[in-house]
């Protein structure tokens, strides 16, 4: 599996070419073409695999498909992280990719930026990179909503569990199928290092006929 077989935009392969990257890794070779098709997919993958790129150029090509953000509209896309370096780092990685396409990303994290973070997100951010506890403060004062989301990563899934928020996780994807309901197309991929009991039950709760990689 190459660069060549993907069907991505040339900007895309353009900054791969820059970046010096000669080949799609394992997780990439899976996760690109799985996401692609509009399945879920669990991958068992840690740092260093590539997974960031694994979800965030699927996550950015559905973003392009839909139509554009409405004035009070909340997010197309989230992704849910444990911790805020993880989040500003996936922010940072995806970030050169999604100014190609003028798609506009804000870090949902906690700490003392609440009342910037939500003016951010007033003038309108088609992707939220958050950690659990600051998105679901959101929620439940009504700052943002999810009802425009189709799409949904949860990255390093069993260390938000080793951080005790598997209930604010669970309130968050709780939340989005009681706003969205489970007929319509909406995509979901959760990775981990690890693939215990309490994972592998938040995919049988949350996803759908999904596909189970390890790298
Ligand atoms: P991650 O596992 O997502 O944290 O990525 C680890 C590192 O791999 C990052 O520094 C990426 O820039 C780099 N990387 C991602 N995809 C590729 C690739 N296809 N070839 C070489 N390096 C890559």
């Amino acid at each position: 599996f190459e660069f060549s077989d993907t069907n991505f935009p040339e900007e895309i392969l353009k900054v791969f070419e820059e970046n010096e990257y000669e080949l799609p890794t394992p997780i990439q070779s899976v996760a690109w073409p799985v996401l692609q098709q509009g399945r879920d997919i669990v991958g068992i993958a840690s740092t260093g695999s590539g997974k960031t790129l694994g979800f965030i150029i699927p996550m950015l090509l559905h973003v392009r498909k839909q139509p554009p953000l409405q004035p009070d509209d909340g997010p197309l896309a989230i992704v849910l992280a444990p911790t805020r370096e993880l989040v500003q780092q996936i922010h940072q990685v995806s970030k050169s990719y999604f100014d190609l396409f003028n798609i506009k990303s804000s870090c949902i994290i906690g700490g003392d930026e609440r009342e910037k973070q939500i003016s951010e997100i007033g003038e309108g951010r088609e992707v939220y990179i958050c950690t659990p506890g600051r998105l679901l403060d959101f929620l439940e004062n009504r700052i943002t909503t999810l009802y425009r989301v189709t799409y949904i990563v949860l990255d390093e899934a069993d260390k938000m569990f080793d951080l005790g928020f598997e209930p604010q996780v669970r309130q968050i994807l709780n939340d989005f199928k009681s706003t969205n309901g489970d007929g319509q197309t909406r995509q979901m991929c959760m990775f981990s290092a690890t693939w215990p009991k309490t994972i592998k039950g938040l995919a049988e709760d949350y996803l759908k006929d999904y596909v189970h990689v390890t790298i």
